[in-house]
């Protein structure tokens, strides 16, 4: 998934930890999330990535729309990010 180091900007450094770095495939970005054999391959790799909570967080923050991030499809993202906004409200 993340294919080039070099492109790692300040704050970011946790992808050089990622278990999908180095990847060159799309089995994080399934054309069908429906798919579920993809999906379920990606997020097994997820799940025993080191910097599942930070990769989640970054493309909830940032609002990523297509993948499989932190070991969740951008539709859980989106339930995930409504959580994450109320939460953010109540807080302030
Ligand atoms: S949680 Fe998944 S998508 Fe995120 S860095 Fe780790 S392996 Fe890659």
């Amino acid at each position: 998934m993340f294919e080039d180091d070099t492109l790692v900007e300040p704050g970011q450094e946790w992808r050089e930890l990622a278990a999908c770095a180095g990847r060159e495939d799309d089995l994080f970005f399934p054309a069908n999330e429906a798919e579920k054999a993809f999906v379920n391959t990606a997020k097994a790799v997820c799940a025993g990535c080191p910097v599942q909570a930070e990769c989640l967080a970054y493309a909830i923050e940032t609002g990523q729309t297509e993948g499989i991030w932190g070991g969740m499809t951008s539709t859980e993202r989106r339930t995930e990010r409504r959580r994450w906004v109320a939460a953010s409200r109540r807080a302030s």
